[in-house]
């Protein structure tokens, strides 16, 4: 069920109307739903029952704190790809321990710190990566955990830019190329091997490219017990989708039941039956459409070949249509019985490519309020300053409560850091 839905012609988030958020907090903000966040976890974790699985909340989706703590307190795991990352869990009272750190350029300091709070799995790229984290754990007295990010070669059928699993991808160890990076990996003195990861793409609709990716894995795992190499876990990545339009992903609980299925099958005949702990990276299929973002129409431009409806908020809140084309739906947050027109959703940002959505058939007024749906994921995570306009407020909703849990940037926020040259 939606947390998002109209209630006598206005548009709420849970049991408040947007109207009222819009005039405690102003344009533009992320609402987001706490229920829809829960219930989005939840998915995960009822899938997960009984088993020795950990769902590892992929934070770049969405970082703020109160989103954190909340997943936290509910058992989550987190997946970073930044020592900031790392911080951030900390600040909100997650568990270290509980902490995979991906990504294909980590630098030293971002090692040290993450052996320091002793972080659960270090996914590793490339060899050179191995090395250098080899180096930096024995220079600390330590062993670094670690998993290989394997990349499968399986097509997620995405858009090119969120698809990470082919050959030409810069991330993960090539297919043909693990064994023998297991291999190294395993006669490194400061480096434990405990682990086999994969994230072949996001907002992937099907199961079946993840299943295939499964399948790869296993085969290494087995390969690698031939070797006497013991994987502990099998990390299969996030990358559910979600509906932004008509999209129809796979079920949550029905991709994890096809592939705990699988994975059972597997152990039962190979391993005689004994269990692999098993984690996933989901952010997207978490907090995606649990927000939105609230913003008001400033004007009403209706040109020679097409009508504008400028807004307050822009791509520098809400990144992805500029970046990947991405479909986000607007829906006025009170109705209006009038005819509509067909807009294309700008912001004030001084690019052709600031656009929120295209072709949209609304009845709107200036002064109106819109939400754009959907924007939980990936969207105050990706924003900028860019045109030195401060970032968004955020508020959570909980129940018929608005919450902000991060004030709306001032300019002056925005060069508090900067100083001019000396003598000037
Ligand atoms: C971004 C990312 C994820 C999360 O992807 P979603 O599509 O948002 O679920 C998981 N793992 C890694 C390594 C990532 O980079």
């Amino acid at each position: 069920m939606s947390h998002f839905y109209l209630q006598d012609g206005v548009l709420c988030a849970e049991q408040l109307p947007l109207t009222s958020i819009a005039a405690q907090f102003g344009t533009p903000t992320y609402v987001y739903s706490k229920a829809a966040l829960l219930e989005n976890f939840s998915a995960y974790t009822r899938a997960c029952a009984g088993r020795d699985a950990l769902v590892c909340y992929a934070m770049k989706a969405n970082s703020n704190l109160a989103v954190l703590k909340l997943l936290a307190q509910h058992g989550a795991g987190f997946d970073l790809v930044s020592g900031g990352e790392l911080l951030r869990v900390i600040a909100a009272g997650g568990d270290p321990k509980k902490c995979l750190f991906s990504g294909v350029g980590k630098s030293a300091d971002e090692m040290r710190l993450a052996l320091q709070h002793e972080i659960l799995c270090f996914n590793v790229e490339s060899v050179q990566e191995l090395h250098r984290l080899n180096q930096v754990a024995g220079e600390m007295g330590r062993t670094a955990p670690v998993s290989l990010r394997v990349n499968p070669n399986v097509d997620a059928k995405t858009h090119p830019y969120i698809s990470t699993g082919l050959k030409e991808s810069k991330f993960g160890v090539a297919y043909d190329e693990a064994l023998a990076t297991y291999r190294t990996a395993d006669s490194l003195p400061h480096l434990t091997v405990v682990g086999i990861d994969c994230h072949i793409g996001s907002q992937l609709l099907e199961e079946t490219p993840l299943l295939e990716a499964l399948d790869k894995l296993i085969e290494l795992i087995d390969a690698l017990a031939a070797e006497g190499i013991a994987i502990h876990h099998l990390d299969i990545g996030g990358g559910l989708g979600i509906t932004y339009d008509d999209e129809q992903p796979v079920a949550v609980g029905s991709y994890l039941a096809q592939l705990f299925a699988r994975i059972d099958q597997w152990r039962a005949a190979k391993h005689g039956g004994a269990p692999i702990k098993v984690l996933f990276e989901p952010g997207r299929s978490i907090v995606g459409n649990a927000g939105i973002l609230l913003t008001r129409i400033e004007y009403l431009k209706h040109g020679e070949t097409k009508n504008f409806a400028v807004v307050d908020a822009a791509m520098n809140d809400l990144m992805r249509p500029a970046m990947y084309e991405a479909w986000h739906g607007v829906q006025p947050v009170v109705a209006r019985p009038t005819a509509t027109q067909t807009y294309d959703v700008v912001g004030p940002v001084c690019e052709s490519g600031d656009w929120l959505a295209r072709q949209r058939d609304l009845a709107i007024e200036p002064g109106d309020l819109l939400a754009i749906m959907s924007a939980g994921a990936y969207g105050m995570t990706m924003a900028s300053n860019y045109n030195t306009r401060g970032r968004a407020a955020e508020v959570m909703v909980d129940g018929a409560l608005p919450h902000l849990i991060r004030k709306r940037e001032n300019p002056a926020d925005l060069f508090a850091l900067e100083s001019p040259l000396p003598g000037l």
